[in-house]
């Protein structure tokens, strides 16, 4: 196992002051294990727009090193430039792109692919910038195969990204298939996982199936046995990703990104379980 993984954890902005509060707090409690970074959700229609800058201000004067996520959602190329600039003045050295996904209320999907996005950052960037872009060791839902998902992910990398996050899963093979996969493909940026540790079990369904994230048959049946005991249910979640972590690291995947969904216990329990702190 490397010595040290890179640690990132992504928040969403909220919309209230005791969300705002709250968001402060996890990602303060979060400190402990180092992260190398916090990102911020970018809203799937835009409407974050100007809450996702905040939260990244906020995070930046508490001390941590805030991530922006940019997507087309809501806006098209000024939109992006102006985005940009902020950041870039503030500082901002590393940003999540991604083409973003259609408003939860329907409407057509948003036109542009990332690739286009990371090539307008990449043109538009006035310092040195780390790029990020999405992957999905499962495949995306919209691909039209697998092959063509990893062809489409070197084109984001070739077009000047510079590693990606995962999609998240249950299923370690998925990442170990998918990572050798683009290694064939010619792919050699950092392929971190995406970890969603287990928190609220509905909310977990009803997402994993709109993401096209995969939660396995035995782990399914498991929890709605568990569901209406939060504290088991807990327990049963971080003993799960935790032995997909330390599998993950343990074969060499060079860190992991954990979607807190802004909630410190679930993602604490995992990287405590890890031995990170
Ligand atoms: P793309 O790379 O553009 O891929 C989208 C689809 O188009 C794929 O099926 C791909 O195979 C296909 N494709 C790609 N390029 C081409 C091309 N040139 N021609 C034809 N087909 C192509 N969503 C948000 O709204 N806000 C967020 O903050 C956010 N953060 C995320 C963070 C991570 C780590 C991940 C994994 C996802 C995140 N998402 C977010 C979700 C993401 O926006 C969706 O998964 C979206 O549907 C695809 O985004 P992408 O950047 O992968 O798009």
């Amino acid at each position: 196992m490397m010595s040290r993984p890179r640690i990132s954890f992504e928040f969403f902005p909220p919309k209230t002051e005791t969300g705002w509060r709250n968001l402060l707090r996890t990602a303060q409690g979060l400190g402990r294990f180092a992260p190398a970074f916090c990102s911020v959700t970018y809203g799937a229609d835009g409407s974050t727009r100007e809450r996702t800058l905040g939260v990244v201000r906020q995070l930046r004067d508490a001390g941590m090193n805030a991530v922006p996520h940019l997507s087309w959602s809501g806006g098209g190329k000024d939109s992006v430039r102006q985005l940009l600039r902020a950041y870039q003045s503030l500082g901002i050295d590393r940003i999540v792109a991604l083409r973003g996904d259609a408003p939860a209320a329907g409407g057509p999907n948003p036109p542009r692919h990332a690739e286009d996005l990371v090539r307008l950052i990449r043109a538009e960037a006035d310092a040195p910038l780390a790029l990020e872009v999405a992957a999905y060791p499962e495949v995306h839902p919209e691909a039209p195969s697998a092959t063509a998902d990893i062809g489409y992910l070197k084109r984001k990398l070739d077009a000047g990204a510079d590693g990606c996050i995962t999609q998240y899963f249950y299923n370690a093979d998925s990442y170990f298939y998918f990572r050798d996969r683009c290694a064939k493909a010619g792919i050699d940026a950092p392929i971190v996982p995406g970890i969603m540790p287990i928190g609220n079990y509905a909310n977990l369904v009803r997402f994993s199936d709109k993401v096209g994230a995969e939660l396995p048959r035995w782990m399914r049946k498991r929890c709605q046995e568990l569901e209406g005991d939060q504290a088991a249910l807990g327990a049963f979640g971080a003993e799960v990703v935790t032995c997909l972590c330390r599998r993950l690291l343990d074969e060499d995947a060079p860190g992991l990104h954990f979607y807190t969904l802004n909630k410190a216990a679930p993602t604490e329990a995992v990287a405590d379980g890890l031995g990170l702190a």
